[in-house]
């Protein structure tokens, strides 16, 4: 089990003083679905990016905290109880993912002669090695150097410097499990990396990146957006499968609640004017199809 903590997160652009977010608290546990909703402009979409670590937002008070088992990446790799809780807003964005924390709406960009599975290899190849340095013991520290040094000149025995941890037949078998769960036509991961894809398409590539990567808590930014019925289903499959499947717990960020009638969430938080003012249960949602955000709006400035 792992869970991502807001806890009083401020937050502005780096470049500028604006304050968009003004100490936002959330929760989100491995194996829950979290839906986040809001008027636009509310600080939804800064929130996510926040947690990502994009380069154009700026955490100016409070704190983003992942908090790890023991176990969280399996028995084999047991996590000293001083390396359980990270702090992230100092990190990376490829350390925070190694961390477990996956933030859906990174698209990569269409990149010509690199299909899905080669993308998808690498990436988890990449994770798998971040974690690996992460977690490195401080007394192992001095040999690193020397086995860096090794590993930059690999033998012709090892195969190609990107071989990674995960090799080309060991993938393919994860890959088709995966797929299998999502209900994904195994055809579309030897498709050139986003060459062409609909935007539904992209979205169930996001699904499938999550899969592969099987974060502890996924951030899933409008992923229903500009969908149609059919994909917006298809994709609402993966999502639960992401969770039924591997645990990944998920911040489901929506306009519309049309896409909770499949993807059930177990807590709604309301954004507003960059703080969450709201959480309840699915009825929540409901409740804001029919009556829009104005009373939400007079219930919180009234108690004010
Ligand atoms: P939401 O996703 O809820 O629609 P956003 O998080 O995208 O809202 O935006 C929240 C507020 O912050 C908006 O008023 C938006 O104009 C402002 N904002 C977001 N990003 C930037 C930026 N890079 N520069 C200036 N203002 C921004
Ligand atoms: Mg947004």
């Amino acid at each position: 089990m792992a869970r991502l903590e807001l806890k009083n997160l401020h937050a502005k652009v780096a470049e500028g003083d604006e304050q968009i977010l003004r100490g936002v608290d959330l929760e989100v546990e491995s194996g829950e679905i979290h839906a986040m909703m809001g008027p636009n402009g509310s600080g939804k979409s800064t929130t996510a990016k926040v947690i990502a670590g994009h380069p154009a937002y700026e955490g100016t008070d409070g704190e983003v905290l992942i908090h790890l088992d023991e176990d969280e990446f399996g028995e084999d790799f047991e996590i000293p109880e001083d390396k359980r809780t990270w702090s992230i807003l100092e990190l990376e964005p490829n350390e925070r993912a190694a961390l477990g924390v996956f933030l859906g709406f990174q698209y990569p960009a269409e990149i010509e002669g690199v299909t899905m599975t080669n993308f998808l290899r690498t990436a988890l190849n990449a994770k798998l090695e971040e974690r690996e340095e992460l977690f490195e013991d401080d007394e192992a520290d001095a040999d690193t150097e020397e086995d860096d040094a090794d590993e930059s000149v690999p033998s012709p025995m090892e195969g190609p410097a990107d071989d990674g941890e995960v090799g080309v037949a060991e993938f393919q078998e994860i890959l088709s499990e995966k797929m299998e769960q999502l209900d994904m036509d195994e055809k579309f991961a030897m498709r050139y990396l986003n060459a062409g894809f609909s935007g539904g398409e992209k979205k169930q590539n996001e699904v499938l990146q999550a899969a592969i990567l099987e974060p502890s808590v996924a951030v899933l930014d409008e992923i229903d957006s500009g969908l149609d019925i059919d994909r917006l289903q298809d994709v609402s499959h993966g999502i639960n499968a992401l969770r039924d499947e591997q645990g990944t717990g998920i911040l489901q960020i929506t306009h519309y609640q049309r896409i909770l009638d499949y993807v059930e969430p177990d807590r709604v938080h309301i954004m507003l004017d960059g703080k969450v003012v709201k959480s309840g249960d699915a009825s929540l949602a409901e409740e804001l199809e029919d009556k829009g955000y104005d009373w939400v709006r007079e219930e919180v400035y009234e108690t004010a």
